[in-house]
């Protein structure tokens, strides 16, 4: 099999961090002052990456689905963490202004 039948998108054939070592992505899963190093790592790679909004959009759109355990890592450069955060806000403020058109709407 090659790349092409797996249907990688074109947008990650750009990615800054093809190539590297994919350590960072785990670092969640490392321990105290090497985590924080992979993931401070990963940070400065992803700053330089040219695809950083599609890998961070590719990564939100699955977010909602993932388990706790498959939030590791970092992609677009926000740790697990940080990307449920701003899953959260952005389900928060999806709500919010469908609310308030129903209630502009003169619904309940
Ligand atoms: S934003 Fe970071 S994780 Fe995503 S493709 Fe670019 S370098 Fe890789």
């Amino acid at each position: 099999m090659n790349l092409d039948e797996l249907q990688v998108p074109a947008w990650h054939y750009e990615a800054a961090c093809n190539g590297h070592d994919s350590s960072f992505w785990f670092a969640d899963r490392a321990s105290g002052g090497e985590a924080q190093a992979l993931l401070n790592e990963g940070r400065r790679i992803c700053l330089t990456c040219p695809v950083l909004r599609e890998c961070l959009e590719a990564a939100m759109a699955a977010e909602g689905c993932l388990p706790h355990n498959m939030r590791a890592g970092i992609w677009g450069g926000l740790s697990g963490a940080e990307r449920w955060a701003l899953y959260r806000r952005r389900v928060n403020a999806e709500r919010a202004a469908r609310e308030a058109e129903k209630a502009a709407a003169g619904g309940a």
